[in-house]
């Protein structure tokens, strides 16, 4: 950052052998009239899911049972490191669903809400308002499902699909 003829070491940086350096990322303030150079960091602290939160995820993989999914928004803020959760079917719906394969499927964007986190794999659920499926892909040629008249349906192909939709589907970013 410069040298101690040039400037003294404030606060986020260190001296070394006349050399300032700066003790961790950020940028670089440089006080003229008091020579004195300071770094205010810019790493943020990282969200993490706890119970309550409501996050959206990429679904991963899909079973009968449960779904592995890819978190990648914590109350609204992008994660640089997604983290995996589980979607337990017993949590999926309102309703009392069967198989996974209706509540959603792998590639889709749910919003859910975390429930447990006891054992350090965050459990999720969709069952709440506004929570489910935001936006789906066609199973047969990928494209963007669309809810319109009560059905979710492919516009490219025409295939109608079942998921567990949130209220918003087809209406978020
Ligand atoms: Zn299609």
């Amino acid at each position: 950052m410069g040298v101690v003829e040039q400037f003294l070491p404030g606060a986020g940086t260190y001296e070394q052998e006349g050399t300032i350096y700066s003790n961790f990322t950020g940028t670089a303030k440089i006080d003229l009239r008091n020579k004195r150079v300071t770094v205010v960091p810019n790493t943020r602290i990282p969200e993490l899911p706890r119970e309550g939160t409501t996050v959206l995820a990429s679904v991963t993989h899909a079973q009968e049972k449960m779904a592995t999914v890819s978190i990648w928004k914590i109350n609204g803020k992008s994660l640089q490191n997604p983290f995996t959760a589980i979607l337990h079917i017993s949590s999926s719906s309102p309703r009392y669903e069967r198989n996974m394969a209706d509540v959603c499927k792998a590639g889709d964007i749910i919003r859910a809400r975390v429930i447990d986190m006891t054992n350090r794999i965050p459990q999720l659920t969709t069952a709440g308002r506004g929570l489910g499926v935001v936006k789906a892909f066609c199973s047969s040629c990928g494209g963007i499902l669309d809810f319109t008249t009560r059905r979710l349906q492919c516009p490219s192909c025409g295939n109608v699909e079942r998921r567990r939709l949130a209220e918003d589907y087809g209406k978020t970013e």
